[in-house]
This record gives structure tokens, sequence and C-alpha cells, in this order.
């Protein structure tokens, strides 16, 4: 299958861009600039230049900014849209993240509407932030699975940068759903929502210094930020990028996952969950892990929420990654690179 991915940069891209390429799909995919081209293509020799390909769009803010890139020939059957800013350095958060998450994914399915009428499915990673609702806090007695929709309002939006990063998901994922009921247009979408997302980074796109924001809290416990105060762990559900990546494969690739949203979540972790596994299985880490008089790390007091993550076990197939195994592995990425 042609499928066409958006964000090849990011981290949880790479992984996708990865599957897709195992499991014998052609992909193109959209980077900022030839530089981060041509790491992708240095990354990958053995793989030929009809299996992946660059288009280059430097901004998902600008109207129209997919126009070129949803043609191809061969023509595209697939889109994978990743592309969304996340991080928190933000000083304008209508330009810095609303926009680019908004009208990016409306800007990708008016092209693709436009344009590429040969797009069967169109996968958007969208996210947990789009299904909590954090002003019910722990919520015990709550179960969240796909039905919940987060209720952040326009106003509370611009509050700050984790509001508008929680909203930008949220609105840019209500504005897909709202475009396939509108639009009735020839494709049927996907939508991944993941919690906090762990795993081996990628060494050809990313440094100790910059890291994509969810492995952050790993490198920061490892380098010793936390001795005295454990960070809590919000929000308290994880999945390995590698589950997250072959399922946005997999919900591409499956009839049934035809106009579904998915709460894609391996299950709960805390600070604590996370410093257990380092310390277990890096002793050389010790002096920089959080002392035993180090407070927090804990759930929330009164417990947290549960979850229901049917739908994207039955596509799965099979067992999640442990959050043993997911920090393990991020932590040995990460020492490659010299932590
Ligand atoms: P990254 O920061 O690694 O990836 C983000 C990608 O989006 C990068 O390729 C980045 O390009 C691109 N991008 C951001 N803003 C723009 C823009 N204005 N124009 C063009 N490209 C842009 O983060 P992740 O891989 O973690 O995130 C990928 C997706 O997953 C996002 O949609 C995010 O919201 C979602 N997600 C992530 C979670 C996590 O815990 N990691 C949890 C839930 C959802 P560049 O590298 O050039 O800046």
């Amino acid at each position: 299958t042609r499928v066409l991915l958006t964000g090849g940069s990011g981290f949880i891209a790479a992984h996708v861009l990865d599957y897709l390429l195992e499991r014998g799909h052609s992909v193109v995919t959209t980077v900022r600039s030839q530089e981060k081209a041509d790491k992708i293509r240095d990354a990958h020799p053995n793989v030929g230049k009809d299996k992946l390909n660059f288009s280059i769009v430097e901004d998902i803010a600008q109207q129209g900014a997919f126009d070129k890139a949803v043609v191809s020939d061969p023509a595209f059957e697939v889109v994978i849209h990743t592309a969304s800013p996340f991080h928190f350095n933000v000083t304008d958060v209508q330009k810095d993240l609303l926009d680019p998450a908004i009208i990016g994914t409306t800007g990708i399915l008016k092209s693709i509407k436009k344009s590429a009428p040969s797009v069967k499915r169109v996968v958007i990673t969208s996210s947990f932030a789009s299904i909590i609702d954090t002003s019910k806090g722990g919520w015990p007695e709550h179960t969240y699975s796909e039905s919940d929709w987060n209720p952040i309002t326009e106003e509370a939006a611009t509050e700050n940068a984790a509001n508008g990063y929680r909203a930008s998901k949220t609105f840019a994922e209500r504005a897909a759903w709202d475009f396939v009921e509108q639009e009735n247009p020839n494709f049927t979408i996907a939508t991944m929502c993941p919690p906090l997302v762990i795993g081996p980074i990628v060494h050809y796109l990313n440094s100790l210094d910059a890291l994509n924001t969810s492995n952050q809290r790993i490198r920061d416990t490892i380098q010793g930020k936390y001795k005295d105060e454990t960070p809590a762990g919000a929000p308290y559900i994880f999945v390995d990028v590698r589950d997250l990546a072959l399922l946005h494969v997999l919900a591409a690739e499956a009839e049934s996952a035809a106009n579904k949203r998915f709460f894609i979540t391996a299950g709960h972790f805390n600070g604590n969950t996370i410093v257990d596994a380092i310390r277990k299985n890096f002793p050389e880490y010790k002096d920089n892990l959080p002392k035993d008089s180090a407070t927090g790390g804990d759930f929330p007091e009164g417990g947290v929420y549960k979850i229901n993550n049917k739908r994207a076990e039955e596509l799965l197939g099979t067992k999640w990654t442990s959050l043993e195994k997911s920090v393990v592995d991020t932590v040995k990425s990460l020492k490659e690179v010299g932590a």
C-alpha cells in the first residue's frame, strides 16, 4: 500500500515508519526540512527510493500546506497524520499549539478530499488529552474509554500551555470527526488516543538535550533531577511507542478500524514504578535516583481512574509491552546517546 506519513521526524512517527516499511508498504513522509529528510534517508540505507521518499511541508498551520504532499504517483491509499506540536515552551498558545493542531488536521483532510480521491483510510494521532476530564482529578470510580471526551472550553484553552496542548488535541480530533460527518468524504478515519508514550528514542533524530517531550521524565530521573521529590506521574497511564506505532499501521490496514476511535493504553504507572524499574535494572544510576526520604511518586490520594482498552487490545492481538520493559528499553536507548 502507498502511504503518506506526516511528521516523519517525530518520536512516534519514526517508529510508525519502521513498521510500515517492515510490513512492505511504500511510504512518503513529510518533514520540515531537507536536512531532516537526509537524516531519515541515511538511517535507512537498505530501503529503496520506491519504498521511502520525502515531501517537505514546513508548517502544517498554513492553509493548503498539504495540497502538494497528498498527490503522488502511484497514488496514496492511506494517510497517517501524526504531525502536531507536543511541547510546552510556547509564547502564544493559539499560534504555537492550537493552529498547527487544528488547521493541520482539517487542512490535510481538505487536501485529500480535493486532490487524492484514491485515499481510503486516514489514521490520525490524537491523544488521551482529548479523552481526559482533568477537572475530575483521580476519579477512581470512573472507567475511561473511547466514549469520553475532554470538555475543555476555548476560553480555558489559552490559559496556559498544558491546557493549550490538551485543547489542541481535543479540538483537532473533534474537527476531524466533524469533517467526516459533514463532508462525507471518500475515506474513513481512525483516531489514536494514547496517554504518556515512552520507549526507545530514535538516535538519528534525537540527542539527550533535544528529546521528545514524553521521554524527558525518564531522562530527568536518571540524571538526578528528582532526588528529593519524585514526580507523581500524571496521567498515570502509559503505552510503549512500539505498540502504539504498530497500532497505527494496523488501524490503517484493518477494515474493522473504519471510523473508530481507539483508546490506546497498556495500563497504569506512577513516578515510583518508573523509579523502581530503573533501580532494579540499572544499579549504575543508584545515586541519581530519588532517595529513600524522597516524597511523592504515588497515585493521587483516593485512587485513580480505571481503563477500558478492549478495542485497541482486539486490534493489537498480542500482549502490551510492560512498563518495566518499556522503561528499560528507553534507558538503554538513552545510554547510547550518553546518559
Ligand atoms: P514529536 O515532538 O517527536 O513529534 C512531533 C512532530 O510534529 C514532529 O515531526 C514535528 O516536526 C511535527 N510538527 C510539529 N509542529 C509542526 C508544524 N507546525 N509544522 C510541521 N510539522 C510540525 O512528538 P511525538 O512523536 O510524541 O508526537 C507525535 C504525535 O503524537 C502528536 O500528534 C502528539 O500530539 C501525539 N501524542 C503524543 C504523546 C506522547 O506521549 N508522546 C501522547 C499522546 C499523543 P519537527 O520535528 O520538525 O519539529
